[in-house]
């Protein structure tokens, strides 16, 4: 067997969406699973709704994925001396031929041919006529008019097309344009592509396609075409059920593989198995378990997978993918061991990095930014002494390691008679100005025993100053 080569072939009129993703993705996980090769093709041939901002969003897009592709970009629209070229076999074998028949010609041939109840079609008028090109010709593909043309997609199973319910379809347009069957066909040929992979709103396309291929006596790929992704109403995905760009969920806080894992559950399955890293993907995608029936997005099961990732991810290998959340927020942070403590800390209670990038704002600035509510609850009076003895202790400390902070803790405590859950909550709200944070010996190891010290004299000053207590 030759070596594996897939494809993905956007059409660059938008951002790269969560279900083109989820295409991409099963045919970028074949590739890699099957040690062959991914090919990127951008479909631009409509130069009205193609853009050069949408090229650069799924490129964007499919970088922070991290699905790289083997070879191209190659676009379509570098494309038509080959296009042409083919064309020309086609024509030249008698499979193809020139149509000068008006559009409205044709749209009464349909409205007859419905009347009669067929399927709309061309009726072959200009078939067998010989025609050469002209200025308004368009080319038409020769269909067989009898038998049948069957696919067999690894999805689906068999279909079986009846040919008499296809027409001559067009090739090539007035313009010049080649059409969208034909075009995928001489890329899918050339770049040597054997396995397609893509939605299954294109099923319709593929008998054509096949026909094609059969006309250029080329073997033909694989097909799979796999269900859309639906929403909660199992209605098509769309807008109306929340964030659709790939980048949107980049921009909440979501981790690439979390998103990859997710989308690779919306039409795949490995037993029940749910949380996937991208090597253990690659090592058990295969596409005999992709599923026939649609998968249906959830936006919260997407975030209690990226929390399962952010888990399972080591400190250094989410701070680049944290930094420049904290750097929108104007924080100093930088990579290096403090950035990677700060995130030990914080992992397992954030659901995005969003999240995290929020409660770690206590460790950049210099003075928290207190809850009012917090203060006037814990910080009173009657807390003054234990703050004053504790930041004393801990001021005479090496360092701040957990086994000192728990000696000292343990001493005030001895001493004062109070129980560590009276103390807890003023030294957090002291600390990070709030009642919810991190363990509080791991955040004041990781916070550093010059700012902690500032930190519970600033609130003991609080306390006693005219605003405290
Ligand atoms: N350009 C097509 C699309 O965006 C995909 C074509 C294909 O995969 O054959 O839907």
């Amino acid at each position: 067997m030759s070596q594996t080569v897939t494809r993905f072939a956007p059409s660059p009129s938008g951002y790269l969406h969560i279900g083109g993703a989820r295409t991409a993705l099963f045919s970028w996980l074949y590739a890699r699973h099957m040690k062959g090769r991914f090919v990127l093709r951008i479909e631009d041939t409509d130069a009205v709704r193609s853009t050069r901002e949408s090229v650069d969003a799924i490129f964007e897009a499919l970088n922070w994925l991290g699905m790289a592709w083997d070879e191209g970009p190659f676009f379509q629209s570098e494309r038509f001396h080959l296009y042409e070229a083919f064309l020309k076999k086609l024509i030249d074998s008698g499979q193809a031929y020139y149509c000068t028949c008006s559009s409205e010609k044709v749209e009464l041939m349909r409205k007859r041919a419905m009347e009669a109840g067929g399927k709309p079609k061309y009726d072959g008028s200009c078939r067998e006529k010989g025609l050469s090109k002209s200025k308004d010709s368009v080319i038409r593909f020769k269909s067989p008019l009898l038998g049948a043309t069957v696919l067999e997609d690894v999805v689906k199973g068999r279909i079986v097309f009846q040919n008499q319910e296809m027409d001559d379809f067009i090739i090539q347009r007035s313009d010049g344009m080649p059409t969208y069957n034909f075009a995928v066909v001489v890329d899918d040929i050339t770049m040597g592509i054997n396995t397609v992979l893509r939605g299954d709103d294109h099923v319709m396309n593929t008998p054509k396609q096949i026909l094609l291929y059969k006309a250029l006596d080329s073997p033909l790929p694989t097909f799979g075409h796999v269900p859309m992704v639906l929403g909660h109403d199992r209605t098509r995905l769309s807008k109306r059920h929340g964030a659709m760009s790939v980048t949107a969920y980049r921009d909440m806080g979501y981790l690439p593989q979390a998103v990859l894992n997710y989308l690779v559950r919306l039409g795949w399955s490995y037993g029940d198995q749910e949380f996937f890293t991208v090597d253990e993907l690659i090592s058990k995608f295969d596409i005999k378990n992709l599923g026939r029936s649609a998968g249906v997005f959830n936006p919260e099961k997407l975030l209690a997978l990226n929390a399962e990732h952010i888990k399972a991810t080591p400190p250094e290998k989410l701070a680049p993918h944290l930094l420049p959340f904290l750097k929108q927020r104007g924080y100093p942070a930088e990579k290096g061991q403090y950035l990677n403590n700060v995130i030990a800390t914080l992992k397992l209670r954030s659901k995005t990095l969003v999240e995290m990038a929020e409660s770690a704002s206590f460790y950049y600035v210099d003075k928290p930014d207190y809850d009012s509510k917090a203060v006037k609850t814990f910080l009173k009076a009657d807390i003054i002494e234990v703050l004053e003895m504790l930041a004393d202790k801990l001021e005479q400390a090496e360092d701040l390691s957990v086994e000192i902070q728990e000696k000292a803790f343990g001493e005030v405590l001895e001493t004062t008679g109070i129980k560590f859950g009276k103390v807890a909550q003023p030294v957090r709200v002291a600390i990070t100005g709030k009642t919810v944070s991190p363990g509080i010996f791991e955040m004041i190891e990781t916070l550093g025993k010059d700012r902690t010290i500032l930190r519970l004299r600033a609130a003991i000053d609080l306390i006693k100053s005219p605003q405290g207590e």
